[in-house]
């Protein structure tokens, strides 16, 4: 079993051994510094690699640690942003090359797959969007025909691969799915072979842009003509962060007694909507159902999602038994695009990816077309189309900024005793708590055992105060989506410092 940022396992973490590296040759410079080890930091450092780039992963914990291990993994050109969206903030030709490059990000996993000979379960696959009511089959006519216009192939159809009623549903050509950690490590294994290097267990800590970009970690400084940050937020404070917003998605893997098991892919048109998919895993094929999203640290509580998910799914299949439930985290972009380019504030030299809504497993590869034509200098259509550095004035992006205002002043100084702790919070065993003490407040956390972890509540990255996820016992900002674990250790970014202990 590999680990992964949440207490929660998930289908993919526990059918897999952790990645092993292979040695490496020291350099004094290398060509690029990828940070992150999901799949768009291999992807993109693959692909550099094979254009004769001399890369090095840097990954804070193990490959696959982040939202990779935590996906659903449906491939998609069918994306979460609609297509009348998409059209309507970015006008009709840039659809288009949404939708191009969207394709050409599906054709770039299939040509992996084949020139590695990579055994990932990946199988093409059609989408089913389906509307339950008169409003959602409006807005399913203007999918179907934006989709369409995108260049995307779409029709009405009339049945649907799973056992729920209907009103009107569309067929989507061109996806697929795969078992994506089998996937990411065999793109690891095929980058090592054309002589990349991957540091595990390694946190970048800070960069500075000079003549070179220096790289510092916790096994030192490492130099680089070009760094990015593959990290799904960058760390640190910066521009893209007050235009992404952190989202939490549950999933979970079951097996079905009529094993009735639906082949292609699924969606309803809630908000949030539910997915449906089958993968077979070692043999066994699982429904791998999702949905129930909510901004991170906004749930008082997340088992509760849990529960509501495992309701939507027993009402529609024949459960024999829910194997996995896990969660993990996205990060929506404010109008609707990902930011892949020039890190915002930053000269040259240093690119991100991030803002991937629940479509990374796509727009990762998206992100490695464009990465490389940045670094090597070329151009593309699609540089301009999805640079960080775009401001789009769309509706909500008002109610971004405000978020963003939401800024709290970090009262906490001292150390508490852990008797006192205990009888202020009054929690029970296996529950988080944000405490009140005198004019401070504490994140405080009892154990199984009755143990306390007492740790400042304010996040180090902007200093909200942080809430508790029962689902995956972590400290979860609800700003921007910074995480960290019983002991204050990071989760996830944008922190790149942990909670200090009370
Ligand atoms: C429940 C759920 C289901 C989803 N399903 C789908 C789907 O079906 N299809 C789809 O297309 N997308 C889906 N997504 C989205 C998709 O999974 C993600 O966008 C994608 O996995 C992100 O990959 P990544 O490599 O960018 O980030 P991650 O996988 O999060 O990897 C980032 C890595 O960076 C490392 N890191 C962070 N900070 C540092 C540092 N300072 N130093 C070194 N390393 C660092 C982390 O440890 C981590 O391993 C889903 C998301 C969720 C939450």
């Amino acid at each position: 079993m590999i680990k992964r940022d949440g207490h929660l396992t998930s289908l993919w973490q526990d059918t897999k051994q952790p990645y092993t590296t292979q040695p490496f040759a020291e350099r004094d410079e290398w060509d690029v510094i990828v940070v992150g080890g999901g799949i768009t930091g291999i992807s993109t450092a693959l692909r550099l690699q094979e254009a004769g780039k001399r890369c090095l992963i840097i990954e804070a914990e193990n490959l696959c640690f982040g939202t990779t291990g935590g996906t659903t993994a449906h491939i998609n050109t069918l994306l979460d942003t609609p297509y009348t969206t998409i059209a309507q903030n970015f006008g009709d030709d840039n659809a288009r090359l949404v939708a191009n490059a969207a394709k050409e990000a599906v054709e770039n996993i299939k040509t992996n797959i084949r020139t590695y000979n990579i055994n990932c379960g990946f199988s093409e696959a059609d989408a089913y969007l389906f509307a339950q009511d008169n409003s959602q089959e409006k807005e399913l006519e203007q999918i179907l025909a934006a989709t369409k216009a995108a260049g995307i192939s779409a029709a009405f159809i009339d049945n649907i691969p799973v056992p729920i009623s209907f009103t009107k549903a569309i067929r989507v050509k061109g996806q697929a799915k795969f078992q994506p950690l089998d996937y990411v490590m065999g793109l690891a294994e095929a980058y090592e072979k054309l002589g990349g290097a991957i540091l595990q267990h390694c946190r970048v800590t800070g960069v500075e842009n000079n003549e070179l970009v220096e790289v510092e970690t916790t096994q030192g400084i490492f130099k680089a003509r070009d760094l990015i940050y593959a990290t799904h937020i960058p760390p640190g404070v910066n521009l893209v962060h007050l235009r992404c917003l952190p989202y939490r998605s549950y999933a979970m893997a079951v097996l079905l007694s009529d094993r009735k098991y639906p082949e292609d892919l699924s969606y309803d048109m809630y908000d949030p909507y539910h997915y449906y998919r089958t993968q077979v895993v070692d043999g066994q094929p699982y429904l791998i159902a999702g949905g129930k999203d909510h901004r991170t640290g906004d749930a008082e509580n997340t088992e509760q999602y849990l529960l509501q998910l495992e309701a939507t799914i027993r009402k529609h299949f024949a459960v024999a038994e829910i194997k996995y439930k896990w969660s993990s985290q996205y990060y929506e972009s404010s109008d609707g695009l990902p930011y892949i380019g020039s890190l915002p504030g930053q000269a040259e030299h240093i690119y991100v990816a991030t803002g991937f809504g629940g479509n990374g497993i796509t727009y990762s590869h998206v992100a490695a077309a464009i990465l490389e034509k940045l670094i090597l200098n070329d151009g593309s259509p699609y540089i301009p189309l999805f640079d960080p550095n775009r401001l789009k004035p769309v509706a909500g992006f008002k109610n971004f900024m405000k978020h963003n205002l939401t800024v709290v002043k970090d009262l906490v100084s001292g150390l508490f005793p852990a008797d006192k702790l205990e009888s202020l919070s009054g929690i029970a065993h296996g529950e988080g708590r944000i405490v009140d003490y005198e004019d401070d407040k504490v994140a405080i956390y009892k154990d199984e055992a009755g143990n306390i972890h007492a740790l400042h509540s304010l996040c180090t990255h902007l200093k909200c105060e942080v809430q508790w996820n029962g689902a995956e016992r972590s400290w979860d900002c609800p700003c921007h989506g910074a995480r960290y674990d019983i002991d204050g250790n990071v989760l996830n970014g944008p922190a790149d410092k942990g909670l200090e202990k009370r």
